[in-house]
């Protein structure tokens, strides 16, 4: 015996709260919706993990950022699933699935049937030990994916008051937490293999910016490189971390950040899969019609790239592909997502935004030295994607708007001249 709901989102995440909400809104009946998690909260605004959630004062703690926050919409706390009839699993993990039957099995054993699933299981972070290095488990190494993950982060840190941190990854999550930790007195130290930090979009120059500007706060750069081992105490606690050349950096913590993997394990010989994710239509459907999925785990159909399919790992899509498969599941005129893939970033006092593709050949601009500047990426004569720092409400709409249009470029000596004037032109 099991329950039976007529929609059931698997994963409690960023999507799942933005999906609760669209539900809602498109009159959802009492009693049909279940939502399933592995996490104890309700759904919640994930960024504010390495970013609000770490500040050294007055902290943003539960429940001041559940879902819907992030988008200025209502705050869905528990009493909110109950009064509008949405089952809350929580602390529940689905083990087992089967599409063709449309039943999940948790690990308790109790089985949930559905005719509708939502997959918003989201992504899990990358252990050392997939790269073969062994001592994850170790009390003081940390990764950062969930609340009991960011728990355990901010006890850790407070026992080693003052000391040495490694920071191993110089993506967001390294760079963010770079920053944490800093403005939490630790010393720190980045390494990561990449010439460069946020490797995957910086230009040298715009992470030339960034690396200065951590530096003048303290924070130790060692590029090119890779932890090979750790060097543990008696107690089993890392005391430093052994590098690829032989570099031994003494360590009261550390903290991994080294990107993620979708969690796709429930469904990889049941669903059409691609770009590490479940490949679904511009609605969000998969390849069983009773089946969508969303946000980090969804590999869809990016109109503005020609259709190729992409699979995003940032909050804008999570909440906005999800709102779009409820839209097409209430609604099923609906169309096909048209989605700006967007990004964004803050650390210290640091703010970025970018829209787009950073293919093609990229442009400059702006005072590098004061902090106000960006740069456009140009292909086929037209603006792909764009970057700001430091900008004002008007100027991100600008360059999201000149990306959004495929703004053309006749000259694009003319186009660094401008600046951020070329988007606000647009
Ligand atoms: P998630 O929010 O990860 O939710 C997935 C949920 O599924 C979790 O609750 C998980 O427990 C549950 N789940 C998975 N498997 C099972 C199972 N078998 N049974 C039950 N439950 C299951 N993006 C930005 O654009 N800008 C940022 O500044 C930014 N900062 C971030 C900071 C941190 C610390 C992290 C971790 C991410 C950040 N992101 C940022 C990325 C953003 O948070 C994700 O893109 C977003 O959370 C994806 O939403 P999701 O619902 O797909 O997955």
């Amino acid at each position: 015996m099991g329950r039976a709901f007529v929609y059931v989102i698997l994963g409690g995440g960023v999507a799942a709260g933005y999906a609760a909400l669209e539900f809602v809104r498109r009159g959802v009946s009492h009693g049909e919706l279940c939502i399933i998690s592995e996490e104890s909260v309700a759904p919640y605004e994930r960024p504010a993990l390495s970013k609000g959630y770490l500040l050294p004062e007055a902290p943003a703690r539960l429940p001041a950022f559940h879902t819907c926050v992030g988008t200025n919409d209502e705050r869905l706390m528990p009493k909110w699933y109950k009064e509008h009839g949405i089952e809350l699993v929580l602390g529940t993990r689905v083990k087992s699935t089967d599409v063709r039957r449309k039943v999940l099995i948790t690990a308790t054993g109790e089985t949930i049937s559905y005719k509708i699933l939502i997959i918003a299981t989201g992504a899990r972070a990358l252990k050392l030990e997939e790269f073969g290095v062994r001592g994850s488990d170790a009390e003081n190494v940390c990764y950062l994916r969930n609340l009991a993950d960011t728990n355990r982060l901010v006890d850790v840190m407070q026992n080693c008051s003052g000391g040495n941190a490694v920071v191993i990854g110089g993506g967001y999550i390294g760079m963010e937490c770079a920053a944490a930790l800093v403005t939490n007195r630790m010393k720190v130290t980045m390494v990561f293999p990449e010439a460069h930090c946020m490797g995957r979009l910086f230009t040298p120059k715009i992470a030339e910016y960034y690396e200065n500007y951590y530096k003048s706060k303290g924070v130790k750069f060692i590029k090119g490189s890779v932890l090979t081992s750790f060097e543990n105490d008696s107690e089993g606690k890392v005391k430093a971390v052994i590098l690829k050349d032989g570099t031994c950096l003494p360590a009261d913590m550390v903290v991994v950040g080294i990107g993620i993997r979708p969690n796709t394990g429930l469904f990889e010989d049941q669903l059409q899969l691609d770009k590490g994710g479940i490949k679904v239509n511009g609605r969000m459907q998969a390849s069983n019609a009773s089946v969508y999925a969303v946000g980090d785990v969804a590999a869809f159909p990016v109109k503005l790239f020609g259709n190729e399919i992409h699979r995003l790992e940032h909050v804008d899509s999570a909440r906005k592909t999800a709102k779009h498969a409820v839209a097409a599941i209430m609604a099923p005129s609906t169309g096909d997502l048209d989605y700006l893939p967007f990004f964004y970033s803050r650390m210290f006092t640091l703010s970025w935004q970018f829209y787009g593709d950073s293919i093609g050949e990229v442009v400059h601009y702006g005072d590098f030295s004061g902090g106000n500047f960006g740069a456009y990426w140009i292909h086929k004569g037209v603006i792909v994607g764009a970057f700001l720092e430091g900008g004002s409400k008007d100027d991100y709409e600008a360059i999201a708007k000149a990306v959004r249009s495929k703004a053309i470029v006749n000259n694009i000596a003319e186009v660094e001249r401008a600046g951020i004037e070329f988007a606000l032109r647009v």
